[in-house]
């Protein structure tokens, strides 16, 4: 609907700014002397003024459009400017823009009704946070005051947010510039069959050798002090690290025998991200405590929550639980939760990334083998993958090293190039390319994505 060279939006009427130079020259100016920007050295970015977004699209001020491949940051699953979403939110803020905490509120409690609907086991009690950082912190605190205990447990690949103790349970390098940390934190290597840190050379002994690892890390921290496991059910930033059989329901049994509270971070992949409500219902397992937050109402008015199993909620019944944030389930974020919800019954979303999974990109990606020497793995499940891009296919040496900055990182910034120029906007980190539309990508759309990285893709085979 939306025109990019007049600038009218057909359907709302909305006036876009696209070749207004002054306007465009207005934001640049703004930006770069006013607003600081997250994990950037300030001087050396130059953010894109985007003056539109619809769907699986988004336009700069030229008019230049880019189909969005990273769903901004794997948080707009409903795509943009999705109109049952826009009217949810506008119909809220002219019935009751917000309303405290403490007060009940149909959206907030329709919402949480219906998340524990589609949540497994007894996670069936929501309480709501701003975003996903604060939703691990409050996870985080819920576990240590039920047990009693003070430390947890994450992977050395994985990210958990920017927040003091979502920081230090991140095992990624994001971490560094923020120690010292939470000093009751410890890190584990989780399952990663293409570069084992356990010489494994089959999923099932990578599932076994870093099951006897954690077990391990679990004994030698002390059994005793453990208060919580946190793994992101698909690991995301950290490479779309698909658990390999038996995995997850492994680090369950551990936690079991060891009375420990299993927290399954899925706010990047809960809310259909591989084609499940949640993604811990396509590995046979139910954690303790889920956190959620991106999908949930695709980022439109900022949301977060834990999901609380029965044993976990009911230990507040008489104790009081001591958190709370004054926007915790604001109605206007709760209410483009539940039309999120309806959209997503009604659109059968959950079967339509399993099928473009399933029936596109993976077929397509894992054909690129044969043409893309540069090409070392591809992984993923429905509409979340990675390509993990190689100079040397038989060693696996990454096409840039580990956490490359500068001339070192050339090679992925000339291919995310090569992407953007050709109108697709990936999401590239380290040596990889990821692949995560909205939920809603059109299948031409997609199929024009991947043929634009599939182009791409030539300029890191220069460096094999
Ligand atoms: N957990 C995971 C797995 C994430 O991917 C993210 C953000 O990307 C977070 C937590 C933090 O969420 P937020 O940025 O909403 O605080």
């Amino acid at each position: 609907p939306i025109t990019a060279r007049t600038g009218f939006d057909d359907r709302t009427g909305a006036r876009h700014p696209f070749g207004d130079t002054d306007a465009e020259t207005q934001v640049r100016s703004d930006d770069r002397s006013h607003v600081f920007h997250s994990w950037s050295a300030q001087a050396q970015i130059d953010p894109l003024p985007i003056a539109a977004g619809d769907g699986s699209t988004f336009w700069d001020y030229q008019g230049n459009a880019y189909l969005d491949f990273s769903s901004q940051l794997v948080n707009l699953n409903l795509g943009h400017q999705h109109p049952d979403l826009v009217a949810a939110i506008q119909q809220q803020a002219g019935r009751l823009a917000t309303i405290q905490p403490s007060m009940a509120n149909d959206v907030r409690g329709e919402l949480a009704r219906r998340i524990a609907r589609v949540a497994p086991g007894t996670l069936d009690k929501v309480f709501f946070t701003n975003g996903g950082a604060d939703a691990n912190e409050y996870a985080v605190r819920m576990a240590r005051r039920v047990t009693g205990r003070h430390k947890v447990l994450s992977m050395y690949r994985s990210y958990h947010g920017g927040t003091a103790t979502a920081i230090s349970l991140t095992g990624d390098p994001r971490r560094w510039p923020n120690e010292p940390s939470d000093p009751s934190v410890a890190h584990f290597f989780g399952p990663y069959p293409y570069r084992s840190a356990f010489h494994a050379t089959t999923p099932e002994e990578e599932t076994q050798r870093a099951l006897e690892h954690l077990e391990s890390v679990i004994v030698l921290e002390g059994a005793a002090t453990v208060a919580a496991i946190i793994i992101e059910t698909v690991v995301g930033t950290n490479g779309v690290l698909v658990p390999p059989p038996g995995y997850l329901p492994g680090v369950r049994a551990l936690c079991d025998k060891y009375g420990i509270v299993y927290i399954a971070d899925e706010v990047m992949v809960g809310f259909g991200r591989i084609g499940e409500w949640f993604a811990v219902d396509a590995f046979d397992v139910v954690p303790d405590l889920i956190t959620f937050a991106k999908g949930v109402n695709s980022g439109y008015v900022p949301l977060g929550g834990v999901v609380i199993s029965e044993p976990i909620a009911s230990y507040f019944d008489d104790v009081s639980f001591a958190g709370g944030l004054t926007y915790s389930g604001h109605p206007l974020a709760c209410a483009a939760g539940v039309a999120t919800f309806e959209v997503f019954e009604r659109d059968g979303i959950l079967e339509r990334v399993r099928d473009l999974g399933e029936r596109v990109v993976e077929p397509e990606i894992t054909s690129w083998f044969d043409k893309h020497p540069s090409l070392g793995e591809v992984r993923g499940r429905g509409l979340f993958w990675a390509l993990e891009l190689v100079r040397d296919r038989e060693t696996r040496e990454p096409l840039v090293p580990f956490n490359a900055t500068g001339a070192d990182a050339a090679p992925m910034g000339a291919v995310a190039a090569a992407c953007k120029a050709a109108g697709v906007w990936p999401f590239t980190h380290f040596n990889r390319v990821h692949i995560a539309p909205p939920l809603v990508i059109e299948e031409d759309e997609l199929r024009r994505g991947l043929a634009a990285i599939d182009a791409a893709l030539d300029v890191a085979d220069r460096y094999t």
